[in-house]
């Protein structure tokens, strides 16, 4: 499921090409995919300019000039593709495709929206809808003292608070592993033992994850369009995630795979201490 860093990819990807265009169509395939009837989406959405794309935690929000919103969420499986008209289409993928929106220039292709879908909102709609989601991990207001409060009260383990939405927005299964990798804690260590200092590396190595994961693009196996070469360019680079029984790439020793409250969870043995 894309997390924060393809998120953000997306929208810095999308606002170059959409902001402030307007929408010329509107064809949906799955209805399920959106929470109106299909004839009221197309009609409310068509001539409406998409003024920008604001992102919050696994979402996308576009803001239309008449201040009502689509609230996208990808899910698991969902990928988002621009096709420019006029471009070479040899490299369209053969995927289907359950909405799409028209732009003068090109189109936004929504792939894979099975449990994913987006939702034509009123700003109260939205509101509501986002209102038990916490903080974004790169908040300004998210300072250490603030971040470690946000588990204050929590049972169970790392892991499992880690990937709530209303702890920190945007973690999911990938970069809760690599972030306990890179803050040397095992994601199955309980919350009421964790140190001081391990809860300051925590603090420093979600940061470090989640920019270093958007700097290449984060893990989406799609391109967003076929000269885009950044999209998925950190699928290779997990250190942990989705790696078990490989050998760790800072210490050679065996990548362990767990399974964690129904979660799949991986961790080097070696490099990741209990506390
Ligand atoms: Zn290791």
């Amino acid at each position: 499921m894309p997390e924060w860093p393809e998120m953000e990819h997306y929208r810095n990807m999308l606002a170059e090409r959409i902001s402030g265009q307007p929408i010329m169509k509107v064809q949906v395939t799955r209805p399920k995919s959106i929470n109106v009837p299909v004839d009221e989406f197309q009609k409310e959405l068509v001539g409406r300019v998409v003024w920008f794309v604001e992102h919050r935690g696994k979402m996308l929000i576009f803001h239309l000039d008449n201040g009502k919103r689509l609230l996208l969420h990808l899910m698991l499986g969902g990928l988002i593709r621009y096709e420019s008209y006029g471009a070479e289409e040899d490299g369209k993928p053969d995927r289907t495709v359950q909405v799409t929106i028209g732009f003068p220039q090109g189109e936004l292709n929504f792939i894979g929206l099975r449990l994913g879908y987006i939702h034509l909102l009123t700003v109260k709609e939205t509101v509501a809808r986002l209102a038990d989601l916490g903080p974004e991990p790169f908040d300004k207001w998210l300072t250490f003292e603030k971040f470690k409060e946000r588990f204050k009260g929590r049972r169970g383990s790392l892991k499992t608070s880690l990937v709530e939405q209303r702890v920190i927005a945007g973690i999911g299964n990938c970069y809760a592993d690599e972030i306990a990798f890179e803050a040397g804690v095992r994601p199955d260590t309980k919350l009421n033992v964790i140190e001081p200092e391990t809860w300051e590396r925590l603090y420093h190595s979600m940061h470090k994850v989640l920019r270093n994961a958007l700097a290449q693009g984060g893990y989406m196996e799609l391109p967003l369009t076929n000269a885009d070469t950044v999209t998925g360019g950190y699928n290779d680079h997990c250190l942990v995630y989705d790696r078990g029984g490989q050998p760790c790439l800072r210490c050679g020793e065996t990548i362990v795979q767990e399974v964690l409250n129904s979660r799949k969870v991986f961790y080097c043995p070696s490099c990741q201490k209990d506390r």
